[in-house]
């Protein structure tokens, strides 16, 4: 079975209700319609402000073509936890997914990966895909490390996971931090590399599940470096920052990800 590709949008804090639905009408008006009629090729996301979600719901599957994602979620299902959100919650508002682990919420709220795995582990319990972000930063990078890191944060994530929630609502994401919102890239060889060590480290620990996950790449992909990332291997689409705020970007990244061969 092909694994299936993802394009996802992180419009971090950014926007109000009315800009979101503005982007949103841009993004949907200008998807190719082989991309919605025919054998879907790239699945599409986008994770706007918490409070916008709701009003992304015209645009959002099944009626519309996107998948609406979370920037985060609690790690657990409701309770006395001021300024929380819960996965039923979330999904609530017309979420199919939140992004957990991304690096901004590692390192701005301290988020660590005990804390992370619970909240990988409530939110797949509670029926939302998750996109697991891990990566390193550039000291980790420079010590020659990177490759034992991630591995050691995938690991550390996924500790919670029962078992029988591994499964197709879970995607991954690499994201170097010192990519971003930088505008440096990695490499496509270095992207490459950490795929694949994603990958076997999936497949031997989750079987043929873990094999066909989609691992996304994320850190200052822009139209102009996606066709020579998506070609590093193992690269099953991207999540994308800064670029998602422009449709006519975010689009031709959109295309780019659904015609690599
Ligand atoms: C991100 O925030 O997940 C991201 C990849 O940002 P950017 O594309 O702006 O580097």
């Amino acid at each position: 079975m092909a694994r299936v590709r993802w394009t996802i949008g992180n419009w971090k804090q950014n926007l109000f209700r009315g800009t979101a639905e503005l982007l949103a009408t841009d993004i949907v008006e200008g998807i190719p319609a082989e991309l919605l009629e025919g054998p879907v090729r790239t699945k599409i996301g986008v994770a706007p402000t918490l409070v916008a979600l709701d009003a992304l719901a015209p645009w959002s599957r099944p009626a519309g073509p996107l998948y609406l994602f979370g920037q985060n979620c609690a790690a657990q299902e409701e309770g006395a936890f001021t300024g929380e959100v819960g996965p039923g919650q979330l999904a609530d508002v017309g979420a199919h997914g939140a992004i957990l682990g991304h690096s901004e919420r590692r390192t701005h709220f301290r988020e660590d990966d005990a804390l992370i795995a619970r909240k990988v582990q409530c939110a797949l319990q509670a029926g939302l895909r998750v996109v697991l972000c891990v990566g390193e930063g550039l000291e980790v990078r420079e010590s020659g490390e990177h490759e034992n890191f991630v591995i050691s944060q995938l690991s550390a994530s996924l500790a919670e996971v029962d078992p029988e929630l591994f499964q197709d609502r879970l995607i991954l994401a690499y994201e170097p931090v010192w990519a971003i919102g930088t505008g440096k890239t990695a490499s496509a060889r270095d992207v490459g590399a950490m795929h694949k060590r994603i990958r076997s480290w999936l497949t031997e620990h989750h079987g043929a599940t873990g094999a066909d996950r989609s691992i996304l790449y994320g850190g200052s992909v822009k139209p102009g470096n996606a066709a020579g990332l998506m070609a590093a291997g193992d690269v099953d689409g991207f999540l994308v920052g800064g670029a998602s705020l422009e449709a006519e970007a975010f689009l031709q990244i959109v295309r780019l990800v659904a015609e690599a061969s």
